[in-house]
């Protein structure tokens, strides 16, 4: 049951099932869910979900109790915008 169909990213990067970790701000609370799986661009790391996973992930932030609790370090950016070099040298993505 080998089903090749090779889907494609948007921008044409090759997809990858893989367990994704998901991080979501739901008001001042941040919601952390592991083990997701999802199709991954292999160029651009944008990750696609199917639609009963997508179903499944509302369940997680918003009903589900959740298996553990982390303590996350919380830092507020000083410097003034002024102070940032042009966005063209040394973009970084996170
Ligand atoms: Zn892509």
């Amino acid at each position: 049951m080998n089903k090749s169909i090779e889907l494609k990213c948007l921008c044409g990067g090759k997809l990858i099932k893989e367990e994704v970790i998901i991080e979501k701000w739901i008001k001042d609370k941040l919601i952390v869910i592991k083990n997701v799986p999802a199709l991954v661009c292999e160029v651009c790391g944008e990750k696609y979900y199917d639609a009963k996973t997508s179903l499944k992930l509302d369940d997680y932030f918003y009903n589900e109790k959740p298996d553990g609790i982390i303590k996350v370090p919380v830092f507020r950016y000083k410097e003034s915008i002024e102070e940032a070099e042009g966005m063209e040298s040394g973009t970084e993505q996170f």
